[in-house]
């Protein structure tokens, strides 16, 4: 665990979280301000500070990750209407909370990216 870290720290429930999930690996929580009417985080327990860290170990985490997103969207309701999952990494990317994450966005109309 990192100390300074926002989401360490959430993790280890030093800070409170709206948790709507969580396993031995990973936890859900809702984001603390939300861009769209859904907007939910997923965190893996483990520290790793951007997707620049992950590497070949990491393969297990990232699918799990991506399935819990899929999971998540769906009990939300939003498979029908389409949401989008996003990995901000770096400082163009706008990466505010150096501990890496997915965001899940949906429930409305989202804009064109790229
Ligand atoms: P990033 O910009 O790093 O991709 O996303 C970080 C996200 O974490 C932002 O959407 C921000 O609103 C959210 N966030 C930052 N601090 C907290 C917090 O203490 N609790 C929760 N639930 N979300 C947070
Ligand atoms: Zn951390």
């Amino acid at each position: 665990m990192a100390e300074t870290c926002i989401f360490c720290r959430i993790v280890e429930g030093q800070l409170p979280g709206d948790r709507v999930y969580e396993d031995e690996e990973l936890l859900i929580i809702r984001d603390i301000a939300p861009v769209a009417p859904q907007h939910l985080l997923i965190i893996p327990r483990v520290h790793l500070a951007s997707l620049n860290e992950v590497n070949e170990q990491h393969h297990v985490l990232l699918g799990r990750m991506t399935v819990a997103a899929v999971r998540e969207a769906q009990r939300q309701g939003l498979v029908a209407s389409g949401y989008r999952l996003v990995m901000n990494c770096g400082r163009d990317a706008g990466q505010g909370v150096d501990h890496l994450h997915l965001h899940v966005i949906g429930g409305r109309q989202l804009g064109r990216i790229g």
